[in-house]
This record gives structure tokens, sequence and C-alpha cells, in this order.
């Protein structure tokens, strides 16, 4: 068997072969394909066209490279898929190797190349913080997300004063970015780089709670990926699922609709935490969308799609909040900062599930 010429998809060969000669099962999942309504970003044509630029079968081109970034990271297919195939990761490791040959577009090429730029840029009240909690031996780190602190800064703050509360401990901001957005550009030495930072930055002291579901997952399971060993965070949501003493009922709290972070949900495998907080916080479950849990849609908002196919990455939150209107409204909740910034930007006012902890939780 001749090795494939895209080195990183080696271990993905199975994966890769299996969905090449798939009856497309899970193609109805896919947010891209589905507003697209375009069979080469099926799940099915995005494996087969990595397989076939990785065998040798097609030129290696912008053309042909751009369906690997025609995903936003739901693991929606998976979860249709007979064999669980990981088809978003192995599109990252696709991106990462096109990336490498100059074949990533635009979109993805201008995350990379501003990242650095943002990090450096980010200052202000979270510095001022981080530096108060410096001396504090017991300091919480907390790794928000550059996509609260640049999008949601309300959020941030919020998440920052729930765990100060829950954790009983003062809070510090983490100065360093996760690298996710440089995974998903393909930017793989970057986002190794990135990975190495923040783990060096969270290596002394206690505690680590990750808010951000993308963040969190990124640490916890790409970062071993990529061969960096970190101190693996607790998550906010079961930091306040752990307390939910804590948690006073208000009777201001609107009737809620949950929506299922991909990487909270189908990535980190928490359905019930949130939906309990919600529950506890509003005096009954959540309402729900149509699909949930494993099986809910993506708002469109991961994976960079905002950034490589942002008319798609709109239509995807646009059917959310039309499905959220139809079903009768209320307040949309989420627990995921790429989500948030999605539904906010496209017109629905939702919150994030921080804040309403933020607001409920009762002092020590
Ligand atoms: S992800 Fe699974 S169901 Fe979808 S095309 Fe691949 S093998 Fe088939
Ligand atoms: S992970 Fe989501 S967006 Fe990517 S191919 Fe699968 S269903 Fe489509």
């Amino acid at each position: 068997m001749s090795q494939l010429r895209l080195k990183l998809l080696e271990p993905h060969r199975t994966s890769l072969e299996k969905c090449v000669y798939c009856p497309k099962l899970s193609r109805a999942a896919c947010p891209v394909s589905n507003v697209e309504a375009n069979e080469t970003v099926t799940p099915w044509g995005k494996m087969s066209m990595a397989y076939f630029a990785a065998r040798g079968d097609v030129p290696l081109d912008a053309g042909h490279a751009d369906p690997a970034w025609a995903c936003s990271a739901c693991f929606g297919c998976r979860e249709r898929c007979d064999h669980k195939n990981e088809v978003a990761t192995v599109l990252t490791d696709a991106r990462a190797e096109l990336f490498a040959r100059d074949l990533a577009p635009e979109g993805a090429r201008r995350v990379a190349e501003r990242f650095s730029a943002r990090e450096a840029g980010r200052a202000g009240e979270l510095d001022a913080r981080s530096r108060s909690a410096a001396a504090a031996p017991d300091a919480v780190h907390v790794l928000l997300g550059c996509g609260y602190e640049r999008h949601a800064p309300d959020v941030a703050r919020d998440a920052l004063d729930a765990t100060e509360a829950l954790a009983g401990a003062p809070t510090r901001p983490v100065r360093a970015c996760c690298g996710l957005p440089l995974l998903y550009a393909g930017d793989r030495p970057g986002f190794e780089a990135a990975a190495r930072r923040l783990a060096a930055e969270v290596a002394p002291g206690g505690r680590f709670v990750a808010v951000d579901p993308g963040c969190a997952r990124a640490v916890r399971v790409e970062y071993p990926r990529a061969g960096v060993s970190v101190k693996a965070p607790e998550l906010f949501v079961d930091l306040a699922r752990s307390s939910l003493d804590r948690l006073q009922r208000s009777a201001s709290e609107r009737r809620v609709r949950y929506h299922d972070p991909c990487q909270l949900g189908r990535g980190l495998d928490r359905y019930d935490a949130p939906r309990e907080i919600l529950a506890r916080i509003t005096g009954r479950p959540p309402e729900e969308f149509i699909h949930r849990r494993e099986h809910a849609d993506c708002s469109g908002g991961g994976g960079l799609l905002p950034a490589t196919r942002p008319t798609s990455s709109a239509a995807i939150a646009d059917a959310r909040i039309a499905e959220h209107r139809a079903l009768g409204g209320g307040l949309l909740v989420t627990h995921c900062a790429q989500s948030l910034q999605r539904f906010r930007t496209r017109g629905e006012p939702a919150e994030d599930l921080a804040s309403l902890v933020a607001r409920a939780v009762a002092p020590r």
C-alpha cells in the first residue's frame, strides 16, 4: 500500500476509505451541505476530496483544497455514522497539510495572519484583574476564550465573577489564547506554539477552569494530539453543576430555550449539566429545539466558518433562529462564544449560560 502524500492523513486512512465507499448516511446532518445544496461539501464529498488529494488522484490546488474548510467542526455527522467517523478531525488535519502548501482559502489565511496582533492586543480590564490576582496563591486560572473577550466582554466578566463566587477564590484570566483559530485555519506550527504558551502559563498554581467549550476541548483533546502536555481544565459548566444549591431561583428569568453548542455537547459530552442549571435557575426545564443533545443542529459559528464561508455560516444561524421563533421564542441561551456571537450578530438577543449563573449565584 503506497503512503499518502498528505502524511497527517495516514492515521485516518480507514476512516477516509469508509467514507469514500459509503452511501452517505451522515449527509442530512451536515449544516454546510444543507445550506449550500452541494454534493462536494457533504461529509462524504469532503472526505473523498481529502482522500483523493492525499493519494494524488487530484491536483493539489486551491480548488481541491477548499472543501476541507467547508466544515464547522460540529461533529454532527459522527452521530449519524455507523463507524462514528471523526470527519471534523480528519478535515482539521487535512487543513494543516494544505495550509503548509499555501493552499488555504483567503479567510483562513487572514485569521492566521492576524492572530499574533490580536493576541498582543488583548488588554485592559482583564489584564488588571490578572495582575491583582497574581499575588494570590489560591487564584484560579480561568480560560475565558478569546471569542467572549472580543465579542462578548459582558459574558467574560460574568464568567469571572461566577467562577470567583463558586470557587471561593480570586480568579486570574489566562492571557494566552488556546490557539484554536490557528488549528482551524490550518497553521499547525502556530497552534502548537500557542498550546505551549498556554500550558506554561497555567502550569504553576492550583485550579484551572475553562469557560468556552471550544477552548476546553482544544486543551483536553487537541493538545494531547499535538503532543503538548497540560493540566486538564475543569469545565465552567461542571463547576456550576456541582454547586446547584448555590444558585438561586430567579423570578425575572424569562422562559428559556437551550441550544446545545457542538463543542460542549458532542465535543465534550455535556448535555445534562446545562439543562439542570437552567432548570434550577428558572424553576423549570428549558424549552428544546426539535433536534437536541447528540443530534442538535449547529449554529454555524464553529470551525472558522464565519471567516471562510460567511454566507453559509449566516444561513445556518438564521435557520436556528427561525426555528427558535417558530417554536415560540423566549430567551435563547447557549454556552459557547461562537454560537453566542452568531446568534447576536444575526439579530437574536441570545444570552450565555455563564451570565445566568452569575446573576443566580448566591454569596457564601
Ligand atoms: S461519516 Fe460515516 S456515514 Fe458519513 S460518509 Fe463517512 S462513513 Fe458514511
Ligand atoms: S463535522 Fe459538521 S460541518 Fe463538518 S462535515 Fe460533519 S456535519 Fe458537516
